[in-house]
Protein backbone atom coordinates (compact mmCIF):
# COMPACT_ATOMS: atom_id res chain seq x y z
CA UNK A 1 0.00 0.00 0.00
CA UNK A 2 1.60 3.33 -1.43
CA UNK A 3 2.43 5.38 2.00
CA UNK A 4 -0.42 8.33 2.97
CA UNK A 5 -0.02 10.84 5.04
CA UNK A 6 -1.78 11.92 7.90
CA UNK A 7 -3.23 14.98 7.27
CA UNK A 8 -4.48 13.86 3.40
CA UNK A 9 -6.33 11.15 4.61
CA UNK A 10 -10.00 11.55 4.12
CA UNK A 11 -10.64 11.50 7.99
CA UNK A 12 -8.93 14.70 8.34
CA UNK A 13 -10.10 16.25 5.36
CA UNK A 14 -13.67 15.71 6.68
CA UNK A 15 -12.72 16.65 10.00
CA UNK A 16 -11.07 20.43 8.93
CA UNK A 17 -14.25 20.38 6.33
CA UNK A 18 -17.05 20.51 9.42
CA UNK A 19 -14.46 21.68 12.61
CA UNK A 20 -13.09 25.09 10.99
CA UNK A 21 -16.67 26.71 9.99
CA UNK A 22 -17.78 25.62 13.67
CA UNK A 23 -14.43 27.09 15.63
CA UNK A 24 -14.80 30.24 12.79
CA UNK A 25 -18.53 30.60 13.81
CA UNK A 26 -18.09 30.05 17.75
CA UNK A 27 -14.74 32.86 17.59
CA UNK A 28 -17.20 35.22 15.60
CA UNK A 29 -20.26 34.72 17.94
CA UNK A 30 -18.36 34.80 21.05
CA UNK A 31 -16.13 37.98 20.21
CA UNK A 32 -19.29 39.59 18.49
CA UNK A 33 -21.34 39.12 21.31
CA UNK A 34 -18.58 39.83 24.30
CA UNK A 35 -17.64 43.25 22.03
CA UNK A 36 -21.47 44.32 22.01
CA UNK A 37 -22.10 43.52 25.61
CA UNK A 38 -19.07 45.24 26.52
CA UNK A 39 -19.88 48.28 24.96
CA UNK A 40 -23.45 48.12 26.51
CA UNK A 41 -22.28 47.63 30.16
CA UNK A 42 -19.73 50.75 29.61
CA UNK A 43 -22.69 52.83 28.25
CA UNK A 44 -24.73 51.17 31.48
CA UNK A 45 -21.82 52.47 33.68
CA UNK A 46 -21.60 55.91 32.11
CA UNK A 47 -25.22 56.62 32.31
CA UNK A 48 -25.11 55.24 35.82
CA UNK A 49 -22.52 57.82 36.84
CA UNK A 50 -24.05 60.79 35.58
CA UNK A 51 -27.42 60.28 36.80
CA UNK A 52 -25.55 59.65 40.27
CA UNK A 53 -22.99 62.74 39.62
CA UNK A 54 -26.02 64.67 38.84
CA UNK A 55 -27.87 63.19 42.09
CA UNK A 56 -24.81 64.24 44.19
CA UNK A 57 -25.08 68.02 43.14
CA UNK A 58 -28.77 68.04 44.08
CA UNK A 59 -27.67 67.08 46.81
CA UNK A 60 -25.31 69.55 48.06
CA UNK A 61 -27.34 72.28 46.04
CA UNK A 62 -30.48 71.26 48.76
CA UNK A 63 -28.61 71.13 51.72
CA UNK A 64 -26.57 73.84 51.32
CA UNK A 65 -27.56 77.23 49.94
CA UNK A 66 -24.97 79.39 47.93
CA UNK A 67 -22.48 79.06 44.93
CA UNK A 68 -19.07 77.12 45.13
CA UNK A 69 -16.38 79.41 45.88
CA UNK A 70 -12.81 78.72 46.59
CA UNK A 71 -10.54 80.41 49.49
CA UNK A 72 -6.80 80.38 50.12
CA UNK A 73 -5.82 80.68 53.91
CA UNK A 74 -1.58 80.10 55.02
CA UNK A 75 -1.34 78.26 51.98
CA UNK A 76 -4.55 75.97 52.14
CA UNK A 77 -7.40 76.35 49.79
CA UNK A 78 -10.95 75.20 50.81
CA UNK A 79 -13.92 74.62 48.92
CA UNK A 80 -17.29 76.15 50.48
CA UNK A 81 -20.75 76.21 49.24
CA UNK A 82 -22.28 79.69 50.32
CA UNK A 83 -21.01 79.77 53.82
CA UNK A 84 -20.76 76.21 53.83
CA UNK A 85 -17.18 74.49 54.73
CA UNK A 86 -16.80 71.32 52.32
CA UNK A 87 -13.83 70.57 53.44
CA UNK A 88 -13.30 67.68 55.98
CA UNK A 89 -17.04 66.99 55.91
CA UNK A 90 -16.84 63.38 54.31
CA UNK A 91 -20.55 62.24 55.90
CA UNK A 92 -22.41 62.52 52.31
CA UNK A 93 -19.73 61.30 50.03
CA UNK A 94 -19.19 58.27 52.25
CA UNK A 95 -23.05 57.55 52.58
CA UNK A 96 -23.44 57.69 48.59
CA UNK A 97 -20.65 54.99 48.69
CA UNK A 98 -22.24 52.89 51.02
CA UNK A 99 -25.09 52.64 48.97
CA UNK A 100 -23.91 52.37 45.63
CA UNK A 101 -20.21 51.01 45.74
CA UNK A 102 -19.22 54.34 43.60
CA UNK A 103 -15.97 56.25 44.91
CA UNK A 104 -17.25 60.27 44.87
CA UNK A 105 -14.77 63.08 45.10
CA UNK A 106 -14.91 66.56 45.39
CA UNK A 107 -12.20 68.58 43.81
CA UNK A 108 -11.07 71.72 44.31
CA UNK A 109 -9.49 73.26 41.41
CA UNK A 110 -6.96 70.13 40.77
CA UNK A 111 -6.83 69.08 44.27
CA UNK A 112 -8.93 66.26 45.92
CA UNK A 113 -10.66 68.51 49.30
CA UNK A 114 -13.00 65.13 49.80
CA UNK A 115 -12.68 61.97 48.56
CA UNK A 116 -13.86 58.42 49.27
CA UNK A 117 -11.15 56.78 47.68
CA UNK A 118 -8.21 55.23 49.86
CA UNK A 119 -4.57 55.60 49.31
CA UNK A 120 -2.23 52.70 49.76
CA UNK A 121 -1.84 53.35 54.14
CA UNK A 122 -5.49 53.29 54.14
CA UNK A 123 -5.95 57.45 54.30
CA UNK A 124 -8.29 59.50 52.36
CA UNK A 125 -6.82 60.73 49.18
CA UNK A 126 -6.93 64.35 49.99
CA UNK A 127 -4.54 66.79 48.78
CA UNK A 128 -3.80 64.84 45.74
CA UNK A 129 -4.10 65.71 42.02
CA UNK A 130 -6.08 65.18 38.98
CA UNK A 131 -4.03 63.75 35.59
CA UNK A 132 -2.93 66.15 33.78
CA UNK A 133 -5.43 65.17 30.68
CA UNK A 134 -8.43 65.61 32.88
CA UNK A 135 -7.23 68.77 34.05
CA UNK A 136 -6.98 69.78 30.51
CA UNK A 137 -9.96 68.16 29.25
CA UNK A 138 -12.51 69.16 32.05
CA UNK A 139 -11.21 71.58 34.27
CA UNK A 140 -9.66 74.23 31.77
CA UNK A 141 -12.62 73.06 28.93
CA UNK A 142 -15.27 73.30 31.62
CA UNK A 143 -16.49 69.96 29.81
CA UNK A 144 -18.10 67.22 31.68
CA UNK A 145 -16.42 64.05 30.50
CA UNK A 146 -16.55 60.31 31.10
CA UNK A 147 -13.31 58.20 30.93
CA UNK A 148 -13.68 54.07 30.59
CA UNK A 149 -9.80 53.85 31.30
CA UNK A 150 -8.47 56.24 34.02
CA UNK A 151 -5.48 55.66 36.23
CA UNK A 152 -6.64 56.86 40.29
CA UNK A 153 -4.24 56.26 43.16
CA UNK A 154 -3.01 53.64 40.87
CA UNK A 155 -6.36 51.67 40.00
CA UNK A 156 -8.21 51.91 36.89
CA UNK A 157 -11.99 53.85 36.96
CA UNK A 158 -14.41 53.86 34.57
CA UNK A 159 -14.74 57.42 35.67
CA UNK A 160 -17.20 60.64 35.22
CA UNK A 161 -15.96 64.17 36.00
CA UNK A 162 -17.96 66.82 36.15
CA UNK A 163 -16.76 70.63 36.42
CA UNK A 164 -18.01 72.85 39.21
CA UNK A 165 -18.79 76.52 37.41
CA UNK A 166 -19.15 79.67 39.63
CA UNK A 167 -21.57 82.42 38.94
CA UNK A 168 -18.73 84.08 37.18
CA UNK A 169 -18.73 80.92 34.78
CA UNK A 170 -14.95 80.19 36.06
CA UNK A 171 -14.40 76.78 36.92
CA UNK A 172 -14.02 76.56 40.45
CA UNK A 173 -13.28 72.53 40.89
CA UNK A 174 -14.57 69.15 39.52
CA UNK A 175 -17.15 66.44 40.58
CA UNK A 176 -15.84 62.88 39.96
CA UNK A 177 -17.74 59.42 40.34
CA UNK A 178 -16.05 56.65 39.23
CA UNK A 179 -16.65 52.29 39.38
CA UNK A 180 -12.93 50.46 39.53
CA UNK A 181 -13.02 48.99 36.03
CA UNK A 182 -11.71 45.37 36.90
CA UNK A 183 -15.01 45.24 39.16
CA UNK A 184 -16.89 46.11 35.47
CA UNK A 185 -14.30 43.79 33.72
CA UNK A 186 -15.48 41.09 36.35
CA UNK A 187 -19.35 42.00 35.58
CA UNK A 188 -18.81 41.64 31.43
CA UNK A 189 -16.46 38.34 31.91
CA UNK A 190 -19.61 36.77 34.19
CA UNK A 191 -22.14 37.98 32.36
CA UNK A 192 -20.66 36.85 28.71
CA UNK A 193 -18.85 33.93 30.33
CA UNK A 194 -22.42 31.77 30.10
CA UNK A 195 -22.16 32.21 25.94
CA UNK A 196 -18.33 31.60 25.71
CA UNK A 197 -18.66 28.10 27.37
CA UNK A 198 -22.00 27.54 25.61
CA UNK A 199 -19.54 28.09 22.53
CA UNK A 200 -16.74 26.11 23.53
CA UNK A 201 -19.59 23.01 24.57
CA UNK A 202 -21.30 23.67 20.79
CA UNK A 203 -17.30 23.18 19.49
CA UNK A 204 -17.22 20.32 21.89
CA UNK A 205 -20.35 18.56 20.57
CA UNK A 206 -20.05 19.40 17.33
CA UNK A 207 -16.64 18.08 17.15
CA UNK A 208 -17.47 14.66 18.36
CA UNK A 209 -20.32 14.40 16.11
CA UNK A 210 -18.30 15.19 13.08
CA UNK A 211 -15.87 12.30 14.73
CA UNK A 212 -18.51 9.83 14.80
CA UNK A 213 -19.68 9.96 11.38
CA UNK A 214 -16.71 10.60 9.98
CA UNK A 215 -15.15 7.57 10.98
CA UNK A 216 -18.27 5.58 10.15
CA UNK A 217 -17.68 6.78 6.25
CA UNK A 218 -13.68 6.78 6.63
CA UNK A 219 -14.07 3.18 8.29
CA UNK A 220 -16.63 2.02 5.31
CA UNK A 221 -13.90 3.43 2.93
CA UNK A 222 -10.98 1.64 4.61
CA UNK A 223 -12.79 -1.43 3.99
CA UNK A 224 -13.21 -1.20 0.49
CA UNK A 225 -9.60 0.00 0.22
CA UNK A 226 -8.36 -2.90 1.69
CA UNK A 227 -10.70 -5.55 0.04
CA UNK A 228 -9.29 -3.60 -3.47
CA UNK A 229 -6.11 -3.84 -1.99
CA UNK A 230 -6.14 -7.84 -1.53
CA UNK A 231 -7.92 -7.77 -5.21
CA UNK A 232 -4.95 -5.90 -6.72
CA UNK A 233 -2.92 -8.17 -4.99
CA UNK A 234 -4.53 -11.24 -7.15
CA UNK A 235 -6.50 -12.83 -4.35
CA UNK A 236 -10.06 -12.84 -5.84
CA UNK A 237 -11.09 -14.75 -3.61
CA UNK A 238 -10.39 -12.11 -0.77
CA UNK A 239 -13.97 -10.69 1.40
CA UNK A 240 -15.18 -7.65 1.37
CA UNK A 241 -16.34 -6.51 5.02
CA UNK A 242 -20.12 -7.41 5.24
CA UNK A 243 -20.48 -3.87 6.55
CA UNK A 244 -20.15 -2.08 3.90
CA UNK A 245 -22.02 -4.27 1.76
CA UNK A 246 -24.96 -3.44 4.35
CA UNK A 247 -24.43 0.21 3.88
CA UNK A 248 -27.34 1.93 1.97
CA UNK A 249 -25.38 5.61 0.63
CA UNK A 250 -23.29 5.75 -2.33
CA UNK A 251 -20.49 3.83 -0.44
CA UNK A 252 -22.70 0.45 -0.27
CA UNK A 253 -23.66 0.68 -3.51
CA UNK A 254 -19.49 1.13 -4.52
CA UNK A 255 -18.70 -1.48 -1.94
CA UNK A 256 -21.16 -4.24 -4.21
CA UNK A 257 -20.44 -2.96 -7.04
CA UNK A 258 -16.41 -3.54 -6.52
CA UNK A 259 -17.44 -7.11 -5.14
CA UNK A 260 -19.17 -7.42 -8.87
CA UNK A 261 -16.09 -6.27 -10.52
CA UNK A 262 -14.50 -9.11 -8.23
CA UNK A 263 -16.54 -11.99 -9.41
CA UNK A 264 -16.31 -11.02 -12.89
CA UNK A 265 -13.13 -10.67 -12.54
CA UNK A 266 -12.54 -13.81 -11.44
CA UNK A 267 -15.03 -15.42 -13.79
CA UNK A 268 -12.85 -14.09 -16.69
CA UNK A 269 -9.60 -15.79 -14.88
CA UNK A 270 -10.78 -18.63 -13.69
CA UNK A 271 -13.63 -20.05 -15.54
CA UNK A 272 -14.11 -22.07 -18.76
CA UNK A 273 -16.11 -20.18 -21.03
CA UNK A 274 -17.63 -23.00 -22.80
CA UNK A 275 -18.59 -24.78 -19.77
CA UNK A 276 -18.82 -22.51 -17.09
CA UNK A 277 -16.69 -25.33 -14.40
CA UNK A 278 -13.15 -23.76 -13.39
CA UNK A 279 -10.49 -23.80 -15.98
CA UNK A 280 -7.29 -25.42 -15.68
CA UNK A 281 -5.16 -22.83 -13.93
CA UNK A 282 -8.42 -22.72 -11.43
CA UNK A 283 -8.53 -26.11 -11.13
CA UNK A 284 -4.53 -26.47 -10.24
CA UNK A 285 -5.10 -23.74 -7.55
CA UNK A 286 -8.54 -25.46 -5.88
CA UNK A 287 -6.25 -28.90 -6.03
CA UNK A 288 -3.54 -27.49 -4.22
CA UNK A 289 -6.13 -25.51 -2.05
CA UNK A 290 -7.89 -29.38 -1.25
CA UNK A 291 -4.71 -30.45 -0.47
CA UNK A 292 -3.48 -27.81 2.18
CA UNK A 293 -7.13 -28.28 3.56
CA UNK A 294 -6.92 -31.83 4.14
CA UNK A 295 -2.85 -31.67 5.13
CA UNK A 296 -4.26 -29.52 8.24
CA UNK A 297 -7.80 -31.11 9.13
CA UNK A 298 -6.60 -34.20 8.78
CA UNK A 299 -9.47 -34.95 6.26
CA UNK A 300 -9.49 -37.48 3.40
CA UNK A 301 -9.81 -36.76 0.07
CA UNK A 302 -10.17 -38.22 -3.59
CA UNK A 303 -9.03 -37.12 -6.89
CA UNK A 304 -10.56 -38.32 -10.06
CA UNK A 305 -9.80 -37.92 -13.94
CA UNK A 306 -12.57 -38.52 -16.28
CA UNK A 307 -12.66 -38.54 -20.48
CA UNK A 308 -15.30 -38.71 -22.66
CA UNK A 309 -15.23 -41.46 -24.74
CA UNK A 310 -15.17 -41.67 -28.45
CA UNK A 311 -15.43 -37.71 -28.37
CA UNK A 312 -13.82 -37.16 -32.06
CA UNK A 313 -16.74 -39.34 -32.82
CA UNK A 314 -19.10 -36.86 -32.21
CA UNK A 315 -17.13 -33.80 -33.36
CA UNK A 316 -16.73 -35.71 -36.78
CA UNK A 317 -19.98 -37.03 -37.22
CA UNK A 318 -22.33 -33.98 -36.11
CA UNK A 319 -20.23 -31.25 -36.37
CA UNK A 320 -17.78 -29.27 -33.80
CA UNK A 321 -21.16 -27.33 -32.25
CA UNK A 322 -22.34 -30.12 -31.38
CA UNK A 323 -19.57 -31.55 -29.49
CA UNK A 324 -19.42 -28.09 -27.18
CA UNK A 325 -23.06 -28.47 -26.44
CA UNK A 326 -22.26 -31.95 -25.51
CA UNK A 327 -19.49 -30.70 -23.45
CA UNK A 328 -21.51 -27.78 -21.88
CA UNK A 329 -24.25 -29.88 -20.71
CA UNK A 330 -22.13 -32.79 -19.25
CA UNK A 331 -20.30 -29.82 -17.47
CA UNK A 332 -23.60 -28.30 -16.40
CA UNK A 333 -24.42 -31.91 -15.02
CA UNK A 334 -20.77 -32.33 -12.99
CA UNK A 335 -21.01 -28.80 -11.35
CA UNK A 336 -24.59 -29.50 -10.07
CA UNK A 337 -23.24 -33.17 -8.75
CA UNK A 338 -20.34 -32.10 -7.25
CA UNK A 339 -21.96 -29.24 -5.10
CA UNK A 340 -21.21 -29.64 -1.38
CA UNK A 341 -19.07 -32.81 -2.29
CA UNK A 342 -15.61 -30.60 -4.22
CA UNK A 343 -14.76 -29.06 -6.94
CA UNK A 344 -14.88 -30.05 -10.59
CA UNK A 345 -12.87 -28.51 -13.55
CA UNK A 346 -11.99 -28.59 -17.22
CA UNK A 347 -8.76 -30.39 -17.35
CA UNK A 348 -8.41 -30.48 -20.93
CA UNK A 349 -10.43 -30.52 -24.14
CA UNK A 350 -12.70 -33.28 -23.29
CA UNK A 351 -11.07 -34.33 -20.18
CA UNK A 352 -12.69 -33.16 -16.52
CA UNK A 353 -10.75 -32.95 -12.69
CA UNK A 354 -12.59 -33.58 -9.94
CA UNK A 355 -11.85 -33.22 -6.07
CA UNK A 356 -13.75 -35.04 -3.62
CA UNK A 357 -13.31 -33.12 -0.24
CA UNK A 358 -13.88 -35.14 3.18
CA UNK A 359 -14.40 -38.59 1.35
CA UNK A 360 -13.08 -41.90 1.04
CA UNK A 361 -12.50 -43.66 -2.02
CA UNK A 362 -15.65 -46.20 -1.91
CA UNK A 363 -17.95 -43.00 -0.75
CA UNK A 364 -16.35 -41.31 -3.79
CA UNK A 365 -16.40 -43.56 -6.51
CA UNK A 366 -20.17 -44.38 -5.25
CA UNK A 367 -21.44 -40.92 -5.94
CA UNK A 368 -19.07 -40.60 -9.31
CA UNK A 369 -21.20 -44.05 -9.98
CA UNK A 370 -24.20 -41.90 -9.61
CA UNK A 371 -22.78 -39.23 -11.75
CA UNK A 372 -22.21 -41.71 -14.79
CA UNK A 373 -25.32 -43.10 -14.65
CA UNK A 374 -26.66 -39.81 -15.27
CA UNK A 375 -24.33 -39.19 -18.15
CA UNK A 376 -24.94 -42.79 -19.81
CA UNK A 377 -28.61 -42.15 -19.39
CA UNK A 378 -28.76 -38.52 -20.70
CA UNK A 379 -29.78 -37.59 -24.29
CA UNK A 380 -28.37 -34.15 -25.46
CA UNK A 381 -31.08 -32.84 -28.13
CA UNK A 382 -28.88 -30.49 -29.93
CA UNK A 383 -31.05 -29.89 -32.79
CA UNK A 384 -34.90 -31.33 -33.69
CA UNK A 385 -32.88 -34.33 -35.57
CA UNK A 386 -29.81 -34.59 -33.94
CA UNK A 387 -30.05 -36.38 -30.64
CA UNK A 388 -26.74 -37.26 -28.51
CA UNK A 389 -25.73 -40.12 -26.07
CA UNK A 390 -22.25 -40.32 -24.59
CA UNK A 391 -20.52 -41.95 -21.91
CA UNK A 392 -17.20 -41.31 -20.26
CA UNK A 393 -14.56 -43.07 -18.51
CA UNK A 394 -13.00 -42.53 -15.09
CA UNK A 395 -9.78 -42.85 -13.05
CA UNK A 396 -10.35 -41.95 -9.45
CA UNK A 397 -7.56 -42.27 -6.55
CA UNK A 398 -7.57 -41.74 -2.60
CA UNK A 399 -5.13 -38.70 -1.86
CA UNK A 400 -2.94 -38.74 0.80
CA UNK A 401 -0.96 -35.54 2.06
CA UNK A 402 2.13 -37.68 1.91
CA UNK A 403 2.36 -38.04 -1.66
CA UNK A 404 2.68 -34.89 -4.27
CA UNK A 405 0.35 -33.32 -6.23
CA UNK A 406 1.18 -34.65 -9.29
CA UNK A 407 1.73 -38.06 -8.30
CA UNK A 408 -2.18 -38.26 -7.23
CA UNK A 409 -2.94 -36.75 -10.65
CA UNK A 410 -0.91 -39.19 -12.74
CA UNK A 411 -2.25 -42.33 -10.59
CA UNK A 412 -5.54 -41.18 -11.28
CA UNK A 413 -4.47 -40.28 -14.97
CA UNK A 414 -3.08 -43.96 -15.23
CA UNK A 415 -6.12 -45.56 -13.81
CA UNK A 416 -8.28 -43.15 -16.60
CA UNK A 417 -5.85 -44.95 -19.26
CA UNK A 418 -6.44 -48.22 -17.98
CA UNK A 419 -10.25 -47.18 -18.41
CA UNK A 420 -9.58 -46.30 -21.91
CA UNK A 421 -7.81 -49.29 -22.91
CA UNK A 422 -10.20 -51.79 -20.97
CA UNK A 423 -13.28 -50.98 -22.66
CA UNK A 424 -14.17 -47.56 -21.18
CA UNK A 425 -17.63 -46.52 -19.81
CA UNK A 426 -16.08 -47.30 -16.67
CA UNK A 427 -14.88 -46.40 -13.81
CA UNK A 428 -11.39 -47.21 -12.58
CA UNK A 429 -9.99 -46.89 -8.75
P1 LIG B 1 -11.19 -41.50 -26.30
O1 LIG B 1 -12.40 -42.27 -25.99
O2 LIG B 1 -9.98 -42.31 -26.43
O3 LIG B 1 -11.00 -40.39 -25.38
O4 LIG B 1 -11.42 -40.90 -27.71
P2 LIG B 1 -11.70 -39.41 -28.09
O5 LIG B 1 -12.12 -39.34 -29.43
O6 LIG B 1 -12.60 -38.82 -27.07
O7 LIG B 1 -10.26 -38.79 -27.85
P3 LIG B 1 -9.38 -37.91 -28.78
O8 LIG B 1 -8.28 -37.42 -27.91
O9 LIG B 1 -8.97 -38.69 -29.98
O10 LIG B 1 -10.27 -36.72 -29.22
C1 LIG B 1 -10.64 -35.68 -28.41
C2 LIG B 1 -11.33 -34.68 -29.24
O11 LIG B 1 -11.96 -33.68 -28.48
C3 LIG B 1 -10.41 -34.01 -30.18
C4 LIG B 1 -10.80 -32.55 -30.13
O12 LIG B 1 -11.07 -31.98 -31.36
C5 LIG B 1 -12.05 -32.55 -29.29
N1 LIG B 1 -12.15 -31.37 -28.58
C6 LIG B 1 -11.30 -30.85 -27.66
N2 LIG B 1 -11.75 -29.69 -27.17
C7 LIG B 1 -12.93 -29.46 -27.76
C8 LIG B 1 -13.90 -28.40 -27.64
O13 LIG B 1 -13.77 -27.45 -26.91
N3 LIG B 1 -15.00 -28.48 -28.40
C9 LIG B 1 -15.21 -29.52 -29.25
N4 LIG B 1 -16.31 -29.57 -29.94
N5 LIG B 1 -14.31 -30.52 -29.37
C10 LIG B 1 -13.20 -30.50 -28.65
MG1 LIG C 1 -12.04 -38.75 -25.08
MG1 LIG D 1 -9.08 -36.81 -24.22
Amino acid sequence: MEQKIKGNSIFWSLLKLNIMPIVILAVIITSYSTTRFATSMNQEVKNGLVDLCNTITTIYDSLYEGEYHVVEQDGAIYMLKGEHLLNGNSDIIDSIKEQTDVDVTIFCQDTRVLTTIMDENGNRAIGTMVSAVVKREVLEAKQAKFYPNVMVEDEKYFAYYSPIIDTQGECVGMFFVGKPSDEVEQLVLKSVSPIILIAIFTMILAGCVTIRFSKQLVDAIRKTEHFLEKVSQGNLHAQIDYSVLHRKDELGEMGRYTVRMQKALRELIEQDLLTGLNNRRSGEKMLSQLWRDCEREGCSFCIAIGDIDHFKHVNDTYGHACGDAVLSQISTAMRRHMKGKGFAARWGGEEFLLGFKDMELAESVASLEVFLDEIRNMVIAYSDDVSVSVTMTFGIVQGSTDSKIEHIIKDADDKLYYGKNNGRNQIVK
